[in-house]
């Protein structure tokens, strides 16, 4: 088993904050510290090079005339992207050919349930991965989008997942990222939107909650708090860890001093992109 490489640590400022940075602050501090601070490198995950590559066939899919977004075609794009992301991103990740092939088998598997979930022969985004960088207060938030649709009753913005959707009790904190998005599409252009849609491939299973401004300015207020926190963590150097069941799915677990292994569950399916 690979393990987590622990070169570094040379502390840098924060120039930038992705929404799913925010998300590890909020979560687990010292979680943050290990990512954005410190960057230790974890070697990547089957989960995220299958997250990575469905992202990619996800969005040229829709590079196709609608009547040609079939499931033959999202598949040969997920095979296509693949080959191009595994040379670049993924050179060691499978020990053999059989393994591999066992991943893209699976991966196709999860990718087929996409058509249960909307017809993508009626969707025209109006934005795929759009890349955001947008001033918020004296904090600057960047980021990628995956989707952004016009609907009849406005804007609907989508996030794809790979991992498998969690009990509807728990989709909740799932959607903070979404509505970090959501405030930075109402900056960029006066408008909010209506539905933000947590899209899980493996379920499969599609959230939806509405938003309106009155969530989005509370967004900003916990957005804008988050941020005094992580400046203070940077000053003091103080980056609480924060165990939870949680811990399972952590890449850090082995070397954090606040988790011993055997207390910590292991994971039924890691959380992809
Ligand atoms: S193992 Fe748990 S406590 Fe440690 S960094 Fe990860 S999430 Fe935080």
């Amino acid at each position: 088993m690979r393990s987590v490489t622990a070169e570094t640590i040379t502390p840098i400022q924060l120039e930038t904050l992705s929404p799913s940075r925010a998300s590890d602050f909020k979560l687990c501090p010292q979680l943050f510290k290990y990512k954005a601070i410190d960057k230790i490198e974890v070697p990547p995950t089957v989960h995220q090079a299958r997250g990575t590559t469905a992202h990619l066939a996800l969005q040229r899919l829709f590079d196709h005339p609608a009547g040609e977004r079939t499931p033959e075609r999202l598949y040969n794009l997920f095979r296509e992207a693949w080959v191009e992301l595994r040379e670049i991103e993924y050179p060691e990740m499978f020990e053999s050919q059989e393994e591999e092939r066992e991943w893209g088998i699976e991966s196709l598997g999860i990718l087929a349930n996409y058509f249960g979930t909307e017809d993508p022969a009626s969707i025209e985004p109006i934005e795929r991965e759009l890349d955001m960088l947008q001033d918020l207060g004296d904090m600057t938030i960047r980021g990628i989008l995956d989707r952004m649709d016009e609907c009849a009753d406005g804007l609907v913005i989508t996030d794809y997942k790979t991992g498998k959707a969690p009990p509807e009790r728990y989709a909740i904190p799932a959607f903070f990222a979404l509505k970090i998005y959501a405030l930075l599409i109402r900056q960029q252009t006066g408008r909010t939107p209506v539905t933000l849609r947590l899209l899980y491939l493996n379920g499969p299973t599609v959230y939806e909650i509405p938003v309106n401004n009155g969530q989005l300015d509370a967004m900003e207020r916990q957005l804008n708090a988050l941020w005094s926190a992580i400046n203070k963590a940077l000053e003091t150097g103080n980056f609480p860890a924060r165990p939870s069941r949680l811990c399972g799915w952590c890449s850090y677990q082995d070397i954090c001093p606040a988790v011993r292994s055997e207390d910590v569950g292991q994971p039924a399916a890691q959380e992809a992109a």
